[in-house]
């Protein structure tokens, strides 16, 4: 049985299951019993209801403290029976109590910072989040939505040593990404979270997913995904989701219901769909991923190559050549942001992913001008090897008499911040 066997809440079941079995029954439980196999897609934006009396009380409740309706769902942005399967499918395999989808990642961290500070059992402020601390680097979009303000909230940056000191009485959140986008530079999440104190600690494991590392049990908070990546694994959902307990779940809720953030129900389907794929795929591309960072590392073109101790599928490396160059010539793998998909991407992070942070703070973050970032997929190795291999160039030895350049430091493969 998989060591990473879940003990997620679940008011029904009795013995632990691995996640390998979560990850194709979670959220199926009942299908069987309704005679289906497939789970069904519902599309519907609206229920019918004779008992307007009982809607009241129901909205009631809601409206108190966002717990998931009981009974028939009402309309669509208060819940679908579809997102929630996937919802109740990701909590399991984050062994939290529960998950809230968004439409998208920002989304969902959106709504987190709107949810306010949400010390466990404190009472809730009314505004949004007024102070948070975060560790670069972030996806380049949690950056720029953290540092412009945009929602209200105030950011402290700080290195993961530095947490204790920058908390404020004001501040609800800390947030960090491990492996972090694009860098893969890692945090130890028990050291962070012991840290934070009661304040929420936010760990985005969209990187890493919970097949390699499950932040709740290492005293998360909230669990964060862009699910567009590695849940729906196949690059055709857009979806966001909190992984979390039923208390901060509530408040989530309410703010996906007031603002609107909603996941389609087919998006939920497909995410429910990729999850039972997920432990396979990953497990898959980190194998190709890593024999990759062992290639690239040993290749003379290449002046530094970062790969998480963790594993996973991603690998950031630095190219002596310009690396616009090499994303021009890859032919098999696809030159495009976003990643986890059952496909090889490559992107330039200077150039896209973190474009819309502050040069000096991405550089300070270890974004250099010559990373190139790649999701590795499930393609076999050495033809992704063939098509990199020539999208580097030629042989370093004829690159430094045709053009000599400043030798650039190698390191071995590794995590590195
Ligand atoms: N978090 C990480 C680590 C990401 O890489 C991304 C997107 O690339 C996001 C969050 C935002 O997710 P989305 O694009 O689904 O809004």
């Amino acid at each position: 049985m998989d060591t990473a066997s879940t003990g997620a809440y679940d008011g029904v079941r009795t013995a632990p299951r691995a996640l390998a079995t979560e990850a194709v029954h979670a959220g199926r439980d009942d299908l069987a019993r309704q005679g289906l196999h497939a789970p069904p897609i519902d599309l519907s934006t609206t229920y019918p209801s004779y008992d307007s009396r009982a809607e009241a009380a129901r909205i009631d409740a809601f409206a108190t403290d966002g717990a998931d309706l009981a009974g028939p769902p009402v309309y669509a942005r208060l819940g679908n029976p579809t997102v929630a399967r996937f919802e109740t499918a990701l909590a399991r395999l984050e062994g939290t109590e529960t998950a809230v989808a968004f439409a998208s990642g920002m989304a969902a961290l959106s709504a987190v910072l709107l949810a306010g500070p949400r010390a466990r059992g404190g009472t809730p402020v009314a505004t949004g989040l007024r102070h948070a601390v975060a560790v670069r680097p972030l996806y380049g979009c949690s950056d720029h939505l953290l540092t412009a303000g945009l929602l209200g909230t105030e950011v402290t940056w700080t290195d993961p040593d530095g947490i204790a000191g920058a908390l404020r009485p004001d501040t609800g959140l800390v947030m960090v990404e491990s492996p972090a986008n694009p860098t893969l530079a890692e945090v130890d999440l028990r050291a962070v979270a012991d840290a934070c104190g009661p304040v929420p600690l936010l760990v985005d494991n969209t990187f890493a997913t919970p097949v390699l590392q499950r932040p709740a049990e290492q005293g998360a908070r909230l669990v964060l995904h862009s699910a567009t990546k590695y849940l729906g694994g196949h690059g055709d959902v857009l979806a966001g989701v909190v992984a979390c307990d039923e208390e901060f779940a509530g408040r989530l809720r309410q703010i996906r219901f007031a603002t609107g953030g909603v996941l389609h129900p087919l998006a939920g389907y497909l995410l429910l769909r990729g999850l039972s794929t997920l432990p396979v795929r990953v497990r898959a591309a980190s194998a190709n991923a890593a024999e990759l960072a062992r290639r690239l590392a040993a290749d003379p073109r290449v002046a530094r190559v970062r790969y998480p101790r963790l594993g996973g599928a991603m690998v950031a490396f630095e190219v002596h050549d310009d690396p616009h160059e090499v994303i021009s010539r890859v032919r098999l793998i696809t030159p495009a942001v976003s990643l986890g998909s059952v496909d090889t991407l490559i992107q330039h992070p200077a150039s896209i992913s973190h474009r819309i942070v502050d040069a000096d703070d991405r550089r300070g973050a270890g974004v250099t001008d010559r990373l190139l970032r790649l999701s590795v997929g499930l393609e076999d190795v050495d033809d992704l090897w063939a098509d990199l291999d020539r999208a580097l160039g030629a042989p370093r030895e004829r690159q430094r008499a045709e053009a000599p350049r400043e030798a650039v430091r190698r390191t071995e493969a590794g995590a590195a911040r």
